[in-house]
């Protein structure tokens, strides 16, 4: 029976267990894909306190070494849902069930998809989520980006180094990403922006070749290599909707202490109700989610 198992290995969950494991509880980890979470497929982070500028795969390294060398104890697993009772909570994965007396749910969120019906035979196929990953598939060649949040011009900026030409699909008449970025945005010669332009249809055979757009003009086709989705995100709350409170977009409910309808269940990061999803305010919820957690099992001493 572990002290506190934490679900997810993002920043929160990986600060809720450097905090809980300083306060001399035992900690296990389950995560199911990368520890680092998200932040793993960020190319460059320069807004976390301390460093200038670093790539999210080496921030995601350094707190999950720092996690490790404090003794947490780690699962690779994908949690399928909660037992809860007063005395224990079970944590039920594909692979294994891991008994602990508190849980903090820091599942984070997962990439939106368009919608279309035949989307999921492109991912991989022209379609990707990750500039950082898939990219340099795009050497030279031209890809839409589909969003105009901070993500969407990230991903554009990064790509517009690569490829030979990107465009911006934007739904809205303006993009919605922070001033600097689209500073920037503006002044790369090879980006351009489609506004109030949704994508309608996906052309191509076994790869994207090409995407059909909503405009306020009409129809309009673009040839392409590559189309990256950056149109937010959806919580990974699902599996624990017996045991939260969750909004009409999926987020869990929580009071300031990241506690949650359930007794002994917390919730930190961005699979929270909240105004900021970043890596500080996921860092934040994790610390104060498993002190919370920490004050929760010493009273049941
Ligand atoms: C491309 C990109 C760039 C970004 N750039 C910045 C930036 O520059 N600065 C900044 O502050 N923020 C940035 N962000 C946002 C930041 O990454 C997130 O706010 C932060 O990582 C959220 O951390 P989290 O721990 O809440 O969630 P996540 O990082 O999403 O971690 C949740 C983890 O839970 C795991 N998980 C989910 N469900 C289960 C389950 N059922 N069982 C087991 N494990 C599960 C997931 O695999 C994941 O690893 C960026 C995000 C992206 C995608």
């Amino acid at each position: 029976m572990y002290d506190i198992a934490i679900i997810g290995g993002g920043a929160a969950g990986l600060t809720a267990a450097l905090y809980a494991l300083r306060a001399n509880k035992t900690v296990l980890v389950i995560e199911k894909g990368s520890f680092g979470g998200q932040i793993t497929f960020s190319p460059l982070v320069e807004n976390f306190p301390t460093r200038a500028s670093m790539s999210g795969a080496e921030l995601a390294d350094a707190l999950t070494e720092q996690v490790l060398s404090l003794g947490a104890e780690v699962e690779v697993d994908t949690v399928l849902k909660i037992e809860s009772t007063d005395e224990k909570k079970t944590v039920v994965g594909e692979f294994g069930r891991y008994d602990a007396k508190a849980v903090i749910i820091a599942t984070g969120a997962k990439h939106r998809m368009l919608g279309l019906p035949d989307e999921n035979d492109f991912v991989g196929e022209g379609i990707s989520f990750c500039a950082v990953c898939d990219g340099a598939f795009y050497k030279d060649k031209h890809v839409a980006v589909i969003g105009g949040g901070n993500s969407a011009l990230q991903e554009a900026l990064l790509l517009s180094k690569l490829c030979s030409k990107v465009t911006i699909v934007q739904n809205l008449a303006f993009l919605t990403g922070e001033d600097k970025l689209q500073e920037q945005i503006n002044a790369a010669d090879n980006i351009s922006v489609i506004f109030e332009a949704t994508v309608k249809e996906l052309v191509g055979d076994s790869s994207l070749t090409a995407i059909v757009l909503n405009t306020k003009d009409g129809e309009q086709k673009l040839e392409l290599d590559g189309m990256f989705i950056a149109i937010g995100l959806i919580p990974q709350n699902e599996a624990f909707s017996d045991l939260l409170d969750l909004d009409s977009y999926g987020y869990a409910d929580s009071d300031e202490s990241c506690s949650t309808k359930t007794q002994g269940v917390y919730v930190a990061g961005d699979c929270r109700k909240k105004s900021v999803r970043q890596l500080t305010t996921a860092c934040a919820d994790g610390s104060v989610a498993a002190l919370a957690a920490c004050r929760y099992l010493d009273s049941l001493k």
